[in-house]
Parts: structure tokens; C-alpha cells; sequence
């Protein structure tokens, strides 16, 4: 592609901001360039939520008066884009769900709501055994158990510590602290959260016990991880664990998607578990090799030539 040799206005930077300044500016009549050192939109703007929310935190006044006024141009600016490009973005004019698990978090909320309401935007709080009509994905530590109800219908669930040992107490109560064992050969060292176990709420449940439970509930595969710990999963009978691979970590963000959504493809893929969890823990150790969460992210051929050269990687696999 060649690129004008002159220009009024040159744009350092495509991302979404650097692409709506150079629209903007073109609509104006000017000649702009955009360019950029690596993709289009390949940093920040690819890995945004694509929440635009109206009041984050404590802004007020002047921070809250911009961001409802830039807001309030999302519409008619996706309307836009779509006669442009015909591309849905799926926008919808929603609300976000904030959920509260200790008293003072309740505590905070309410007040939240009654500032939000006096700033003149729509806030309201719901009391927990309402909060799965909403959304029924929601945590059982913040209301109950829908979340453990919504298992059956999926077929790959990906946890983190943390959110293992929020679990826990909803596991227990359904399926008590004990569980199968996993043996060790003589003189094996566990992993670490192996040996650490989980626990939540007073509660406290093994590995093999939280996975099993989290199967009993029906979904398929689950997958466990635990950070340097490495990763487990749970399916067709068995636990299987592989260790991370050592690298040099420039950031965690973005290992924790990796890991989760390789395992997935792989397994939709139809390769065997194992051999997703080491794609997965591939994939994950080339991510934390950089800052952000992109480039470090293998495709799947490239993966597939890792997988092939990392015979070193072994997992452990126990049945059950
Ligand atoms: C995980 C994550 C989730 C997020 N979720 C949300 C969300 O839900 N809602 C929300 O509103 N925001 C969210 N954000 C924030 C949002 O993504 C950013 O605010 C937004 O994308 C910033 O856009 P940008 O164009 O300024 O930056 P970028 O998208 O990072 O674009 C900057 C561009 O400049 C280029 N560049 C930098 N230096 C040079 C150079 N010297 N020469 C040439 N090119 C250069 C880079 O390659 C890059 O493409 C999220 C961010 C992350 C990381």
C-alpha cells in the first residue's frame, strides 16, 4: 500500500482514539494519514470490554458532566459507523450489575446508589435472591446458587484460584468438604495448590473434590488454575495437571484468557485434553512474555510448532 508523502494532518497511533480523530478530521476536509507501528487497533482497543460506562468510581462534576455528554453521542456515532462500514458493534444502552459480598461492600453500594440517583442517572439496588433474573452467570457468592444451576449447560468452565475458593462454600453445601484422592508416586512433589487446597467462607475442599463437584454439576471440562501454580482439568474420568513453563514474566495480563480460550479451541478442535492443556500452557507462557496482552499470543500454527517441540512438557494425569 503506498502511503501520501504529505498530508494535513499525520495521526501517530491506530487505535481507537488515534482511528476517530483521523475520521473526525477527514469529515472535516482535511488529508489525514494514520499510521502505525504494528496492527490496526492491535493494542488496547483490541482487547477493551467494550463497556462504555457513564460514571465509573467517584467522578463528579466536570469528569461526570464530559463523560455523560461523550456518552451521549455513542448512538448516533455507531449509527454511523454502521451506514459506513456495515458492521453491527451489537451496541445496547444498558446498565451495568455491581455485586457486593460483605457487609461493607453492601454498605458502599447503597450509598453508591443514592449518589448516582442525586447525580440525576438511574441506579437501584437488588437484593440478592433477584440478582439471577439478571444475570444468572452471576457469582453464588453474591447471591445464591443459579450461577452452580447454569453449569449443566456449559461445556468448558475456567476458574482461578480466587474464584475456586469463592466457590467453595456453595460446593460444600451441595456436596460436603470430602472427595476423591489424588495419590502421589513416592517421593512426588505436589503441586502447589495441590497441596494448598481450597477454601472459602470456614469451608474447605481439596482439588479433586472441587473439580468433581463442579463436574457433578454438569459441565464437561472443568479447568483450574492457580497462576505459577500451573493448571488442572477435570474431565472423561481423569485430572490432569501441567506445571507452567519457566519464562521470564514481563505481565500476567491476559495469561489467565489465553490459557482458558486455547484449552477451549483445542478441545473444540477435538484434540485430546492433554495435549489442549499444554497448547493452553503454551500459549499463556508466551503471553506473560510481554507487557501487554496480544503479543504474546500465539496463532494456531504456530502453537501447533511449539506442542511439537516442547516435549520436555509433561503433565501428570491421575484417574479417577
Ligand atoms: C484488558 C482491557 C480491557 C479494557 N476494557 C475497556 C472497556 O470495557 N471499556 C473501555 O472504555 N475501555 C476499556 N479499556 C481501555 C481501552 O481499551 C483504551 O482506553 C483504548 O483502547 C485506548 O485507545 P488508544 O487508541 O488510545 O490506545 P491503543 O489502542 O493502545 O492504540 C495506540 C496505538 O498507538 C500505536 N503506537 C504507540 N506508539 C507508537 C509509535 N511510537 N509509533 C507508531 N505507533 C505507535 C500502538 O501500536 C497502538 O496501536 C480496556 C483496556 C484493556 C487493556
Amino acid at each position: 500500500m503506498s502511503v501520501p508523502r504529505s498530508a494535513d494532518v499525520l495521526v501517530i497511533g491506530a487505535g481507537v482514539i488515534g482511528c476517530a480523530i483521523a475520521r473526525d478530521l477527514e469529515a472535516t476536509g482535511r488529508s489525514v494519514v494514520v499510521v502505525d507501528r504494528g496492527a490496526i487497533g492491535g493494542e488496547a482497543s483490541s482487547a477493551a470490554a467494550g463497556v462504555l460506562a457513564v460514571a465509573s468510581g467517584d467522578d463528579d462534576g466536570a469528569r461526570l458532566a464530559l463523560r455523560r455528554a461523550g456518552s451521549a453521542l455513542v448512538p448516533a456515532l455507531v449509527a454511523a459507523l454502521q451506514d459506513e462500514t456495515g458492521i453491527d458493534v451489537g451496541f445496547r444502552c444498558c446498565g451495568i450489575l455491581a455485586l457486593a459480598w460483605t457487609d461493607d461492600e453492601v454498605a458502599a453500594q447503597a450509598a453508591r446508589v443514592a449518589r448516582r440517583r442525586t447525580q440525576g442517572l438511574a441506579a437501584e439496588a437488588i437484593a440478592g435472591e433477584h440478582l439471577c433474573e439478571l444475570e444468572p452467570a452471576a457469582s453464588p457468592s453474591a447471591r445464591g446458587g443459579a450461577f452452580l444451576e447454569s453449569l449443566g449447560q456449559i461445556d468448558v468452565l475456567a476458574v482461578n484460584r480466587p474464584e475456586a475458593d469463592a466457590l467453595v462454600p456453595a460446593l460444600v453445601a451441595k456436596f460436603g468438604e470430602s472427595g476423591p484422592a489424588l495419590t502421589l508416586d513416592a517421593g512426588e512433589q505436589p503441586p502447589p495448590l495441590l497441596a494448598r487446597g481450597l477454601f472459602g467462607g470456614g469451608y474447605e475442599m481439596s482439588v479433586p473434590a472441587f473439580l468433581c463437584a463442579l463436574r457433578r454439576l454438569g459441565t464437561r471440562y472443568v479447568m483450574l488454575t492457580d497462576g505459577r501454580g500451573g493448571a488442572f482439568v477435570c474431565a472423561d474420568g481423569s485430572v490432569i495437571y501441567c506445571p507452567v513453563i519457566e519464562t521470564t514474566v514481563a505481565g500476567t495480563a491476559g495469561a489467565g484468557d489465553a490459557i482458558a480460550s486455547t484449552f477451549a479451541a483445542f478441545v473444540a478442535l477435538g484434540r485430546p485434553i492433554d495435549v489442549a492443556l499444554k497448547a493452553a500452557t503454551l500459549n499463556a507462557a508466551s503471553v506473560v512474555a510481554y507487557i501487554d496482552t496480544q503479543s504474546g499470543l500465539l496463532r494456531r500454527d504456530a502453537l501447533e510448532g511449539r506442542l511439537a517441540a516442547s516435549s520436555e512438557l509433561r503433565v501428570r494425569k491421575w484417574n479417577l
